[in-house]
């Protein structure tokens, strides 16, 4: 192994051949980084994160589904990129080893009003190509006697479910091996605009002295999830965004629960800002209800607590009469573009432009379900201060990790404040045996 430099914070950097730089690693930020590493072999890529390992925000709060496309409007991102993401997802959970299941889901009908929303979901899939079937009484019966669906059913076969953690330790796995950087304990604290020659980043560390570090690059990837639009604001502020947070708690049974092998989603309401209080499971098998909907002030409100408790039941009991008692479990919320009233989850689409007037500035915002689904995305976007579907060229620069305030080589295992970052490397090294 050959040593290489050490950086100590803080530093500036000038040079215009620089790195792309994402913000954020959550699922999105992870797979748009591992996609630049793997594709511009000569070029740097670095993620930065906050926290002091990636994936603890919203990608690991959710419901774990992989959602076959089938309730979005038929022009935008969120059908196109869900139902080619699918594909994809299962696609790289298969050859690499990812935990998943295509288990299927239905969506079920109690009421007249409610069927009419299924024939609208069943015409939509239909239409794109995403398969899908009705489900006779009899069948219902049959295969989930537990579940009630007393004015229809739909089935969506190609639904399925992921373990996200072991899907984002794939995706850093994939981005080390390739070359990529992380840096953890790094939060993006401020913007300037260098005029053409990229952007140059105040990075502050989250831990001891909060020193901070300034990295200029000619692209960034704002993928910041709750945080991307105060991330973008950090950018240009005279237009400043809003964000809005929506949270949603899950319940588990307290004792056990009726048996059901599919996930069951109640009909979709208009407007509404989730998919209705649903039933899913891991890949343990357990089940889990929710997520509830309860705007927040705060992108930090993550505690669940039982406030929707008897509302999400009474849902939840009108297609599985049998569920007992339940209590709160975790709680994740959805980055929000509209606030309460405006745009419910299947009309407000996802943010994924260049920010106008900035060349080189991605904003990813909004990304809320069916978010995680696309391990490609770093193919809509691209380095050398251009967005086009297929990337170009990255500038050439190399960086170390972030850790405890330091930029560090990671062959420098010495120390024990580094054991942390050993495993990480070790880890990524198992993982990156089985990639590509
Ligand atoms: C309740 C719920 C259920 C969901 N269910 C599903 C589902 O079943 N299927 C599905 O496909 N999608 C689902 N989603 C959506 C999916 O979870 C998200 O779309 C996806 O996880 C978003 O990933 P991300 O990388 O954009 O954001 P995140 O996971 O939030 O990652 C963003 C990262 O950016 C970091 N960050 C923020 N600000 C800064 C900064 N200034 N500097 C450095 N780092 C920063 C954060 O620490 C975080 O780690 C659900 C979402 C919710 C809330």
């Amino acid at each position: 192994m050959t040593s290489r430099t050490v950086y100590t914070l803080p530093f500036t950097t000038t040079s215009p051949q620089l790195t792309a730089q994402i913000i954020g690693g959550g699922v999105v930020g992870l797979a748009i980084a591992r996609h630049l590493a793997l594709t511009h072999p000569v070029a740097s890529t670095l993620l930065l994160e906050r926290h002091s390992t990636v994936g603890t925000e919203t990608s690991s709060r959710n419901s774990e589904v992989i959602h076959a496309g089938l309730y979005y409007p038929p022009s935008s991102l969120k059908t196109s990129l869900c139902i080619r993401g699918a594909s994809l997802l299962y696609d790289y959970c298969r050859t690499h080893h990812v935990p998943h299941k295509r288990c299927g889901k239905w969506i079920v009908a109690q009421r007249p009003e409610e069927l009419q929303a299924l024939e609208g979901v069943y015409e939509h899939a239909v239409k794109h190509g995403v398969p899908m079937r009705w489900l006779t009484p009899e069948e219902v019966k049959a295969r989930e006697p537990n579940v009630r669906a007393a004015a229809g059913a739909l089935e969506s076969p190609n639904t399925g479910i992921v373990d996200s953690h072991a899907l984002m330790q794939s995706l850093l796995g994939g981005l080390v091996d390739a070359g990529g950087d992380v840096a953890v304990n790094a939060e993006v604290t401020g913007v300037v605009a260098e005029g053409g020659d990229g952007y140059t980043l105040t990075v502050a560390t989250t831990t001891g002295d909060h020193a901070e570090t300034r990295i200029t690059a000619a692209t960034v990837i704002n993928a910041a999830g709750l945080g991307a639009i105060s991330v973008a604001n950090l950018l240009h502020p005279e237009r400043r965004r809003k964000a809005y947070f929506c949270k949603g708690t899950y319940y588990v049974p307290v004792a056990a629960p009726p048996k059901v092998s599919t996930l069951i989603y109640p009909a979709p309401v208009a407007g509404r800002a989730g998919l209705g209080t649903h039933l899913t499971m891991d890949m343990a098998g357990a089940f889990r209800f929710g997520p509830d909907v309860e705007w927040v002030d705060s992108p930090d409100d993550v505690a669940a607590t039982d406030g929707g408790m008897v509302r999400a039941r009474e849902a939840i009991a009108t297609y599985l009469p049998g569920v007992g008692e339940l209590r709160p479990d975790y709680a994740g919320i959805r980055p929000k573009l509209h606030p309460h009233g405006v745009g419910g989850v299947a009309s407000a689409d996802f943010w994924i432009k260049e920010e106008d007037g900035y060349r080189g500035w991605v904003n990813l915002l909004g990304i809320e379900s069916p978010g995680r689904l696309i391990p490609r995305w770093g193919r809509v976007v691209l380095t050398r201060g251009r967005v086009d579907e297929f990337p170009g060229d990255c500038g050439v620069c190399r960086w170390g990790f972030v850790w405890e305030g330091a930029f560090i080589d990671r062959m420098i295992p010495l120390r024990p404040s580094l054991l942390f970052l050993l495993h990480l490397v070790e880890r990524c090294m198992a993982v990156g045996n089985l990639l590509d």
